[in-house]
């Protein structure tokens, strides 16, 4: 199921921060090691093109020809379908300008040393600068990505709760703004002890980072979803009223109770069901007031038999 197939997402409302948002924490730091790995490519390509003017050494031939920058190792990393999840991302976008720009002005100079012509320095020097260009793009690239992976935590890629209420403060500043409503859905697993005592902390920690991974992936790129406790966690649903509210956060709960997880081996697939408690963000009061109702109407879902959705009146 796609986020599209769950909320209505607002037309107009996929920002470049938006794409990066759903970026899962691995992706990140995935995205970050192949950054690395690029990046050193891409220098031992730099040192064999100076090395080329200097002691005037045949170039490569995919340096020369127009597409160059596709055909070197960090285009090809650059360009490859696994990047598709950053190309709306500014930096992403910047990094690739660049490097286009770079290998243009190399292949120009590259052409001067086949045809036995003399190197202009005002040449060399713009390629010397977009290379040093190229070289901070990619760091801040790199940094921006990190920094991302930095807020989350690292089981379940939910953002970490030391954001949590400065981020309700501001949505409630928007809500007042726009006049638009806010639900908070707190959502804690049921009997997740048991688990632990049953298949081990190994499993429950699956158990856990799946669930999480799952509901995220049914969220929409501007829904925040925060780890608050050990198997409790907040979602913030900005411009959805309690009351509609209700009716994704039962979507949300059958899909956590359908989701078949599982733990590695030959064992049977797990199954865990997890209770809801909505509140709307108070527009004026303190945040925390409002994580209360919602951690209160949680409680309820519990006393009820768990597996349910309830809101706070
Ligand atoms: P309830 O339905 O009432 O919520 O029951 P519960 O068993 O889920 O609640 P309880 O608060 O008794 O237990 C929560 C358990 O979650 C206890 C704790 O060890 C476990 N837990 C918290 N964080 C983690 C984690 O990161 N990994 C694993 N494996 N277990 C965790
Ligand atoms: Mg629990
Ligand atoms: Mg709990």
């Amino acid at each position: 199921m796609h986020a599209a197939g769950v909320w209505a997402a607002p037309a107009g409302q996929r920002s470049v921060s938006a794409a990066m948002s759903e970026l899962s924490f691995r992706q990140l730091q995935s995205a970050v090691v192949q950054i690395d790995r690029a990046f050193a490519i891409h220098e031992d390509w730099t040192r064999d093109v100076i090395r080329t003017f200097v002691v005037k050494q045949p170039p490569r031939a995919s340096d020369l020809v127009p597409g160059a920058h596709r055909r070197c190792g960090f285009g090809q990393w650059y360009y490859s379908e696994a990047m598709n999840a950053l190309c709306d991302h500014a930096a992403f976008v910047a990094v690739g300008w660049v490097h286009e720009r770079m290998h243009e002005a190399a292949a120009r100079l590259l052409q001067c040393v086949v045809d036995g012509m003399p190197i202009v320095a005002a040449e060399l020097d713009e390629l010397i600068d977009l290379i040093d260009r190229l070289r901070l793009e990619i760091r801040s690239l790199r940094q921006e990505l990190d920094e991302k992976t930095q807020n989350r935590d690292p089981l379940t890629g939910a953002l970490n709760r030391a954001r949590l209420f400065p981020y309700l403060r501001e949505q409630q500043t928007l809500m007042r703004r726009r006049a638009q409503p806010c639900t908070l859905a707190m959502i804690d697993l049921d009997h997740f002890k048991r688990v632990n005592d049953r298949h081990g902390h190994v499993a429950g920690d699956i158990v856990l980072a799946s669930t999480i991974q799952g509901v995220q992936a049914l969220l929409r790129p501007y829904d925040h979803l925060y780890r608050y406790g050990g198997e409790e966690f907040l979602l913030c649903l900005p411009g959805i009223a309690v009351d509609a509210a209700l009716g994704l956060g039962d979507r949300l709960r059958a899909a956590v109770a359908a989701q078949p997880i599982r733990t590695g081996g030959s064992d049977p697939p797990l199954r865990i069901t997890a209770s809801f408690g909505l509140a709307a963000l108070d527009p004026a009061g303190p945040v925390e007031e409002s994580v209360e109702r919602a951690d209160k109407a949680m409680y309820r879902a519990k006393m009820k038999g768990r597996d349910r959705v309830e809101a706070w009146t």
